[in-house]
């Protein structure tokens, strides 16, 4: 009898075990103007969340262009006037944002600095649309062919009034970087949210695909059109719901089209990228959102690790050739048009 009631009692106490070995724990950071939350699972201690969030603290004092000390800011002070050596994660951040330039013809332009400050974004960016003749001379300063990399770590903005903005992908780095910090700290389970921009390591305790929802544009934070169902990827989206005023009744977002100096105007109202490093989802997904549909599903399925996710201001969903595996569907506000669909719309 005795025997009986402890082989009963067993997978209790080993599922109580389990529990206790992968207790979740969450800090969160206002950092880089955006709310950071890191969720560790085994292996969380005081230490590794300070060290943590020091990297994002000390990548965003490199990269930011709302700091003035730094060196984003260096190099910007220096357009025209000479070539500046920078540390080698600033120059990676800037080789790989000008080889996303090349690969979407100028859609994504980090030289768009010009345009981003004029428009405010990042600072008040509220409710304020600059003059034609403003938005013009700003846009005759972007031109990612013209940022000149010369020697080890070195770059040189061919002319003055130029400037370089990595809001389009630096988080995704630094979220990169996060993680492969807690790797070597031995973490292998965690879930890194930079303002929305999505890592989740290994998979979930029960060894199940972390659930990751995605951002109806249209409602709330945290109201979700559906769940990508993942191990060890990124997701990053980008949207007209993320930053944005309305001037005459007319909405104005942060994601900015370097061919007319305005906010992006097209039918989009999200993209979702789900991939394998962040820096790559972070400039995808804005570089999506700026090419549309059509040309953007012909850059993402050309890429075997990556799928994306449209949504459409009119409620449509549409997936690039594999998201279909990891991303369901859910709000019955949504439909999913197939890409065939959408052309002969
Ligand atoms: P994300 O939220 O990652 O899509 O990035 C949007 C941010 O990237 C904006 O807040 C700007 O700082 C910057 N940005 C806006 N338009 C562009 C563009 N066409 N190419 C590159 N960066 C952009
Ligand atoms: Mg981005």
């Amino acid at each position: 009898m005795k025997k009986i009631f402890i082989l009963l009692l067993l997978p209790i106490l080993l599922y109580s075990c389990t529990r206790e070995k992968f207790e979740a724990k969450s800090e969160n950071r206002f950092l880089m103007g955006t709310v950071c939350i890191l969720t560790l699972y085994n292996g969380e201690s005081r230490e590794i969340f300070e060290g943590a969030f020091e990297i994002i603290e000390k990548e965003d004092l490199l990269m930011s262009l709302q700091k003035g000390n730094s060196e984003l800011s260096m190099i910007n002070r220096k357009a025209g006037i000479e070539a500046v050596t920078v540390s080698e994660d600033t120059y990676q951040v800037v080789e790989t944002s000008i080889y996303y330039s090349r690969m979407t013809d100028g859609a994504f332009d980090p030289t768009i600095a010009p345009l981003v400050e004029l428009w405010g974004i990042g600072a008040d960016f509220s409710g304020r649309v600059p003059s034609l003749e403003s938005i013009n001379s700003m846009k005759a300063l972007t031109d990612y062919r013209k940022v000149e990399f010369s020697g080890t770590n070195t770059l040189y903005l061919l002319e003055k009034g130029m400037k370089i903005d990595l809001g389009g992908i630096a988080k995704g780095y630094i979220a990169d970087k996060v993680k492969e910090y807690l790797l070597i700290q031995g973490v292998e389970r965690a879930i890194i949210n930079l303002g929305g921009n999505i890592i989740v390591m290994g998979s979930k305790p029960d060894l199940q695909p972390w659930k990751i929802g995605i951002q109806d544009p249209f409602d709330t934070r945290g109201n979700h059109i559906g769940i990508a169902e993942v191990q060890d990827k990124t997701i990053v989206t980008s949207g007209i719901y993320e930053r944005f005023f309305y001037e005459d009744g007319k909405r104005y977002h942060h994601i900015l089209d370097p061919v007319t100096g305005y906010p992006v105007e097209n039918d989009l109202a999200s993209v979702t990228i789900i991939s394998d490093k962040s820096i790559d989802a972070d400039a995808l997904s804005t570089s999506l959102f700026v090419l549309g549909v059509e040309k953007g599903l012909n850059l993402i399925n050309m890429m075997d690790d990556s799928e994306a996710v449209f949504v459409t201001k009119d409620k449509k969903v549409l997936y690039s050739s594999g998201a279909d595996e990891v991303f369901s569907l859910y709000h019955k506000d949504y439909s999913l048009i197939t890409p065939d669909e959408y052309l002969a719309r």
